[in-house]
């Protein structure tokens, strides 16, 4: 069988045998009603290793975030995100279409506003104004290619929030790879937010799921929510067996290896003519090639590393995207090297 590397995404993982095995063994009930021990468990794991008092399972990151704002707001708020937030650019404008919220975008540098540019967001009130009703963060951050918002500007941003008596909601699709990067437990970074979002179904390898944590009165309107989303699925056991190992010690510090591909990548792509790689950008699990220098289009790019067997995304028009996770070790890293070097010694 031809190679294939596929360094399109991290949601591509696949469960572990692992994960396979003890969802198979993993005992059933009905969780709506509370009733499934796995789902259970999974949630008080979650909101442990998070620092917050409540967690719950959800199928997926955008209704955990989606709940959340339903949570947090009334109709016709309004929210202050980054402007390239996956919560304003990549879910479906949910937070306008079901959550009746208006938003504030701001610019960054780096995924993370300025707490002065968020101040200066914050609506005062007037009888003409929207309320203010919530911030919203996101770390590690997506579009800037999966890099890490420092905690400095967390403690920053909370102590505006405290001032103005707004909570912080936090998509933290990838917050495990932002604390392996940063060296701290994740729950550290989760202290400056009210709520939190964590995918176990991109770099941590489970095959569904998502958690929403918070306070217990938060959980206890979030859970409403979930139901009236149609997230209140029955028996979850199987999905939840595999959260359960998706968030052990082990899994979670194997995101490290992923980081250490991407450095790898990276490396490697700097030495070739006509490609830009920004090492500051890559932090985590992505890597962002510029490939303006010799105007080689994304497009064209990506069409002839498929045809020798690498699969990256289109990320501009003259950049690509080049994600490492699980499902691709040094050796596919190698070989995915080789191939654009041919490639970019062709065009
Ligand atoms: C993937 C992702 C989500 C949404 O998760 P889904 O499970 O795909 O709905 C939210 N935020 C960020 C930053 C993501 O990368």
């Amino acid at each position: 069988m031809k190679k294939l590397v596929d360094l399109r995404r991290d949601t591509n993982t696949l469960p572990t045998e692992e994960m396979k095995e003890a969802a198979f063994r993993s005992p059933l009930g009905d969780a709506v009603y509370g009733e499934d021990p796995r789902q259970r468990e999974l949630e008080e794991l979650a909101a442990f290793i998070l620092g917050k008092e409540r967690a719950i399972f959800l199928p997926s990151g955008t209704m955990g975030n989606l709940v959340a704002l339903l949570t947090h707001t009334q109709r016709g708020n309004e929210i202050i995100l980054e402007e390239n937030a996956h919560i304003f650019t990549s879910e479906t404008g949910g937070l306008a279409q079901v959550a009746d919220l208006m938003v504030k975008t701001l610019r960054s540098e780096d995924g993370a506003p300025e707490p002065r540019d968020i101040e200066r967001a914050i609506r005062p009130e007037n009888i003409h104004y929207p309320r203010t009703a919530l911030i919203g963060l996101e770390n590690t951050h997506y579009r800037y290619g999966g890099i890490v918002v420092p905690l400095t500007r967390f403690e920053k941003i909370r102590e505006v929030a405290d001032r103005y008596n707004l909570p912080v909601h936090l998509d933290g699709a990838r917050l495990f790879n932002a604390a392996i990067y940063l060296g701290v437990e994740a729950k550290e970074i989760v202290r400056y937010c009210d709520s939190v979002m964590i995918s176990l179904s991109k770099g941590l390898g489970a095959p569904v799921g998502s958690l929403l944590a918070g306070s217990c009165d938060f959980i206890k309107e979030a859970e409403r929510y979930r139901k009236m989303l149609g997230g209140g699925m029955r028996q979850t056991g199987w999905l939840c067996a595999c959260g359960i190992i998706a968030l052990s010690e082990d899994n979670i510090s194997r995101l490290r290896e992923d980081h250490d591909n991407a450095q790898f990548l990276a490396e490697g792509l700097q030495s070739l003519p006509g490609i830009k790689i920004d090492r500051h950008q890559v932090q985590t699990n992505f890597v962002l090639a510029d490939l303006s220098e010799r105007e080689l289009e994304a497009t064209v790019f990506l069409e002839r590393v498929r045809e020798k067997g690498v699969l990256a995304t289109r990320a501009g028009d003259f950049a690509v995207r080049f994600v490492t996770s699980r499902e691709v070790n040094r050796e596919d890293i190698v070989f995915a090297l080789q191939v654009i070097k041919e490639v970019t010694q062709v065009i």
